[in-house]
């Protein structure tokens, strides 16, 4: 069976995150075939779910305007996987305390969108994360944190005390941009492990 994997592809990293699939599956003897989306009518027919980093604001707009917004909503009540990164952190959160960001509300934590952005524009660092036996190379990039979590979602990872990536079912999101180093974990994490 090839699995099918959409990228949404409005902004940001996109063929980092289909080779990073790429990588991930073959690590799990399994074919998957990589879908750009940028308009409706695609999202549906994925059975895992990508959302890179970008500017949170642009995403969500555009996400909204072309319809692809409820198509997600959808991918998530079928509990089929989602790794959000960065700005699709912010995106599918429920409360980014921003207005010009209208969130889905999909994953249940409140997000500071420019937490790790006001001290360091970009920082890498490693990171121990709940599920990973060493650990990942984090690559921060204007980054956001999330500040307080839900009674769905659990904390992934933390770092200087802030929470930096967390789960609410079928979605795994990260603060970071696991999608920037060489190692596909976070996306094996995601995609090909039960919990
Ligand atoms: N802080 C940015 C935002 O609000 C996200 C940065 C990123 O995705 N690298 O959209």
């Amino acid at each position: 069976m090839t699995l099918t994997a959409g990228v949404i592809a409005v902004q940001g990293d996109v063929s980092e995150h289909a080779t990073a699939i790429e990588t991930a599956a073959a690590r799990h003897d399994t074919a998957v075939e990589v879908v750009t989306i940028r308009d409706a009518g695609l999202v549906l027919d994925c059975d895992l779910l990508l959302i890179p980093g970008g500017e949170s604001t642009t995403i969500s707009t555009l996400l909204a305007s072309e319809g692809i917004d409820d198509e997600i909503r959808t991918h998530v009540e079928r509990d089929k996987p989602v790794l959000a990164t960065c700005a699709g952190l912010i995106v599918l959160a429920r409360d980014a305390q921003d207005g010009r960001v209208d969130t889905l509300g999909l994953l249940d934590v409140t997000v500071d969108r420019n937490a790790f952005g006001r001290q360091a524009d970009s920082f890498q660092t490693p990171l121990d994360v709940a599920g990973l036996d060493t650990p990942f190379p984090a690559v921060f990039i204007r980054a956001p944190a999330i500040e307080t979590v839900g009674e769905r979602a659990t904390v992934l990872a933390e770092w200087n005390d802030r929470i930096v990536a967390a789960r609410d079912g079928p979605i795994v999101a990260t603060a970071f941009h696991p999608e920037l180093t060489e190692d596909a974990r976070i996306h094996e994490l995601t995609f090909f492990h039960e919990g």
